[in-house]
């Protein structure tokens, strides 16, 4: 029988819900169990496609093509577990499917309501991710207890026990411990407040987990032990983390809490093995190299906006044992002050996926710098169609070329609708969207670094590049070394005289992990690196040079 785990949060939003739910999917991976995992977001959009990355931080894509939260790039990147639509779930998604089958009369002339048919239909979205092959679901719910569209998924996580048996479900709450430096104290009470929000809606936590900047003393941990009615044992500490998320598994297996989720829920398990993992831990601890990359995007202040790129610089840092310094460059700023002033000094120059004309002109400037300095540079979907549209203006000299999506207009559409998208007329989930497969030339760079002809990516665009320019570009040294089996869809391209320079439609910033790099990123921070070592060599010799002639 599947068992069953929900994680709440409270006292504040940010807490890392996210992350502790991924961490705790992976402790469980590691003592052998089979885990999945899925999120429910309070929000009634009906996914997080259509909102801005301001509101909402990335969105994360799926290989069956669901827009999805971020959260779910954290469920990927730390466990096996397979994600599919069933993995996120909005107050929108939930009416949508409730009040469809309304208007097919299949509540039969009932009257329908929150319960039990919206919390009915909650509880249907949890069991569907139960199977004989799944040991464990976690079931992160969004938001912080306390606010109304949270309430109900609460309720029908409470109901869910009654219907397997509380002794199949585990309730894992998360809090924050603030330090009061005035008071030289930590704070329980808020922590206190959220348990008795959730105990009124008739939840009682198994197990907390207590964010928090300093260590817990045993007197505060005694103390939201009695006042939340949870063991001592079970209250957990999960203090900041100074270096890398990755290193937040490593902190709950320090408070035996794979040991207190075996044990509360009856699992039979293996024994735990991290070694791998602190190892991983270790290697971004102590880097040996170092390398800057310049990432120019439109949503540089978010924290959130382009994390799944982020991780995977991080990523090809572990691998190449590098510390990767990001300088977040905002396009408009490249446009401002010009490419050579913000990014001087940089070693490998990133530009992510976007949408609309806003920042496009920093972009194609930031892109014009790095192919004519041969500074590495990796473009990821709309970085390669503003890669496509500097190469057409600066290097063939279509002075009018431009994407249709920022000039419905302009004289050369080198990137613009297919006739598929011209027909679609809703915004929400009507991109080219998921995993699609990609052919990889022979002998190019990318089919180097993948070691693969035939490869398979993540898509979330509605404009391609302009087929009626393919001649002319090649004509002029651009490589279209990656395109759909078929060869219609240009995927990839590449220019060979430059050290570096790859762009392309898909996302592989969404298959990345910690413990398998992306090739594309390994290659791209490798490259960067290299540049790097040359100018450092570079120099040395000049100073070296200097020295001899006084
Ligand atoms: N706006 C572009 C398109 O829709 C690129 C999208 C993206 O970068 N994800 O094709």
């Amino acid at each position: 029988m599947t068992k069953h785990i929900f994680v709440t949060g409270g006292v504040v939003s940010s807490l890392g819900k996210g992350l502790t739910a991924a961490s705790i999917g992976m402790l469980l991976e590691h003592r052998g169990l089979r885990v999945r995992l899925q999120k429910f977001d309070p929000y009634i959009n009906v996914d997080p496609g259509t909102m801005d990355p301001y509101q909402h931080g990335e969105v994360y894509v799926l290989d069956d093509g669901t827009e999805t939260d971020l959260d779910l790039g954290h469920y990927e990147r730390f466990t096996n577990a397979p994600l599919t639509r069933d993995c996120n779930f909005t107050t929108g998604r939930i009416y949508e499917s409730v009040i469809r089958k309304e208007r097919k009369g299949a509540y039969k002339g009932q009257t329908v309501q929150v319960i039990p048919h919206v919390t009915d239909e909650i509880k249907a979205a949890v069991r569907k991710l139960a199977a004989d092959d799944v040991d464990v679901v976690i079931t992160e719910i969004g938001g912080t207890v306390g606010d109304i569209e949270g309430l109900p998924f609460l309720e029908a996580i409470r109901q869910f026990a009654l219907d397997v048996g509380k002794h199949n479900c585990l309730y894992i709450h998360l809090t924050l411990i603030p330090y009061l430096k005035a008071a030289g104290e930590a704070k329980t009470k808020p922590t206190q407040h959220s348990v008795e929000r959730l105990r009124q809606i008739g939840i009682q936590p198994d197990i907390l987990i207590c964010r928090t900047e300093r260590e817990l003393s045993k007197e505060a941990t005694d103390k939201i032990a009695l006042f939340c009615n949870v063991e001592p044992r079970a209250v957990i500490e999960e203090r900041d983390k100074t270096f890398s998320i990755y290193e937040v598994p490593i902190s709950l297996v320090e408070n035996h809490l794979d040991e207190l989720i075996v044990e509360k829920l009856g699992l039979r398990a293996q024994p735990l093995d991290m070694n791998g993992w602190r190892t991983l831990v270790q290697r971004i601890i102590n880097p040996v190299h170092e390398t800057t990359i310049a990432v120019v995007g439109k949503y540089i202040k978010h924290q959130d906006a382009y994390k799944s790129i982020y991780e995977a610089l991080d990523h090809a840092g572990i691998a190449l044992a590098t510390r990767v310094v990001v300088r977040r460059v905002e396009a408009e700023e490249v446009e401002r002050e010009g490419a050579e002033r913000v990014l001087g000094g940089v070693d490998g120059i990133l530009v992510p996926g976007g949408f609309n004309y806003r920042g496009v002109g920093g972009k194609i400037e930031a892109i014009r710098y790095a192919r004519e300095k041969h500074v590495p540079f990796f473009g990821i979907c709309l970085g390669l169609q503003c890669a496509v549209i500097e190469f057409a203006r600066n290097v063939i000299g279509l002075e009018d070329a431009d994407s249709t999506e920022m000039n419905p207009r302009c004289g050369h559409p080198v990137v613009c609708l297919l006739d598929a998208q011209f027909a679609i007329t809703e915004l929400g989930g009507t991109m080219r969207l998921g995993s699609w497969p990609c052919q990889l030339v022979e002998g190019s760079r990318v089919r180097a670094v993948y070691g693969s002809g035939l490869v398979k990516e993540r898509h979330r665009h509605r404009y391609e590049f302009n087929n009626q320019y393919r001649q002319q570009f090649a004509a002029h040294g651009m490589a279209f070394t990656g395109t759909t089996p078929d060869g219609k869809l240009v995927e990839m391209i590449e220019l060979p005289e430059h050290p570096w320079f790859v762009a392309v439609q898909c996302h592989p910033e969404f298959r990345s992990k910690p413990t398998q790099v992306h090739p594309l990123f390994r290659g791209f921070v490798e490259a960067s690196l290299k540049r790097r070592e040359a100018r450092k060599k570079a120099e040395a010799a000049r100073s070296r040079a200097a020295v001899s002639t006084t």
